[in-house]
């Protein structure tokens, strides 16, 4: 294939139509906090293939010099139910003192997020004896069959593909669009709204003898990027407690630094029984893992989890190389440096009297932030899902003005919300330039 354009043209014709794609493109090479592809147009990149290169677009290796390079050499055989490698073993090293509680003691490594998923219910499942999965609506998991049936952000992930796995019940994420409430509500009142939501799951419809666990994003990534509020974390912990079920929290977006801490779950300072871990873990590598306590994971009879490239060296390598740099390079300080910044200039844009009427919220944790516009009369947020002639949402066309200004931006999966998840290490200068031209688009879009 010769150039660019009957490239773009051979994937339109050879790649499922199922595939969604930001840019109508072919990504050719990247480095920091930019993407170039090969028509030569060059984007800042605040969307990291969806938290995957923190640390770095596209590059692969967590640094541009080859001091990693020797973490791959003779890593190439990717079994690691052959035996262990040292790069796996290295991998936990690094990871232990990362976790957010130090009973997390116990690691089962994997591809992808949705594959972590489906271990994490199926060990709960074993550890309790028992069946049912409580999962959160607007929540996001995966697309493989289990992950599919507690995706609850919108129906395209589910269409089509019924009946879905049984025994999934769900309660409203602590999102006042949940509840029907005002953006303005008080966090205290929507955590009581979901806390007796959970009750009355637990009474009414999967009894707690029934209910193996409680599967929560801390912050909530496809279906709005809402961070749930310490005080609902901590109540969803007492019930498990008392009813002797698990609490899966899933931190495939949230996890390694993107929020100001090792794992979202910090912010509440509570314990996850088993937490499933991916994306920025290795910077691109497909890799993600599982982990729990050593304690339940002495309950898996060897042979039950595994897979042929499930943990193999080479990705395992890189997420060393990751770990390394996250803590020599001091990447959370720049997080929390550089998160002060966003949000300073995302409030200073609200400010605007011509902008303020359609911000509704600017909320987030460290560079997981969002901006929530009002939906312009008579557009519902599904519309442009159900209805094809639907107008574009606003959110997209802010994405879009974005884009042809040099910005790769992305939305939610629902309502009017524009996410930030640029690279975890991205300069003030980067960061001040994205926010400008944000800032402008917004201006154009809603004039
Ligand atoms: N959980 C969360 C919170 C996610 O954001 C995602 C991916 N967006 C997944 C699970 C699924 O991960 P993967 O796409 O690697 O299967």
């Amino acid at each position: 294939i010769q150039n660019n354009t009957s490239l773009l043209e051979f994937g339109k014709k050879h790649v499922t139509a199922g595939l969604a794609r930001s840019v109508d493109g072919v990504m050719t090479k990247g480095a920091g906090s930019y993407v170039e592809f090969g028509d030569g147009k060059v984007f800042l990149d605040f969307t990291t293939g969806i938290g995957v290169t923190g640390l770095g677009a596209y590059t692969m290796f967590p640094r541009n010099d080859s001091s990693h390079v020797e973490h791959f050499e003779g890593h190439c055989h990717p079994k690691c139910s052959i035996a262990f490698t040292e790069p796996y073993l290295q991998l936990i090293e690094r990871l232990l003192p990362m976790m957010p509680d130090p009973s997390l003691d116990s690691f089962f490594f994997w591809n992808s997020g949705s594959e972590a998923i489906e271990a994490a219910m199926k060990m709960a499942r074993l550890f309790t004896g028992k069946q049912n999965i409580i999962a959160m609506q607007g929540a996001y998991h995966g697309r493989t069959f289990g992950a599919m049936a507690v995706t609850k952000s919108k129906t395209i992930y589910s269409e089509g593909f019924h009946p879905l796995m049984p025994g999934v019940f769900s309660i409203p994420y602590p999102y006042w669009h949940q509840l029907s409430l005002p953006p303005t509500t008080e966090q205290s009142e929507i955590t009581a709204q979901c806390l007796n939501q959970l009750h009355l799951v637990l009474s009414q419809q999967t009894a707690p003898r029934d209910t193996a666990a409680i599967l929560i994003e801390p912050l909530l990534g496809e279906g709005g990027y809402v961070p749930a509020p310490a005080e609902f974390l901590k109540g969803v912990r007492e019930i498990c407690d008392k009813e002797g079920i698990l609490l899966i929290i899933d931190e495939v977006q949230s996890g390694f630094a993107r929020t100001g801490k090792n794992f979202s779950i910090e912010h509440a300072g509570v314990r996850p029984d088993i937490m499933t871990i991916a994306k920025g873990l290795a910077n691109g590598f497909p890799l993600s893992g599982v982990v729990s306590r050593k304690e339940l994971t002495d309950k898996l009879k060897p042979g039950s989890m595994g897979g042929t490239y499930a943990g193999n060296a080479v990705a395992c390598a890189a997420a060393v190389a990751v770990a390394d740099v996250l803590k020599e390079e001091k990447i959370l300080e720049n997080v929390n440096a550089r998160s002060k910044e966003l949000f300073a200039g995302l409030n200073e844009l609200r400010s605007k009297p011509s902008v303020s009427p359609v911000i509704l919220d600017v909320r987030g944790q460290g560079l997981m932030v969002a901006v929530e516009f009002a939906s312009p009369t008579g557009t519902s947020p599904y519309d442009s899902f159900v209805k094809p002639s639907a107008p574009a949402r606003l959110s997209s066309r802010i994405a879009k003005r974005c884009q042809e200004k040099g910005l790769l931006i992305l939305t939610t999966s629902v309502y009017e919300v524009i996410r930030f998840i640029p690279p975890l290490n991205i300069t003030q200068e980067d960061l001040n330039k994205g926010i400008n031209i944000f800032s402008e688009a917004v201006e154009e879009v809603v004039r």
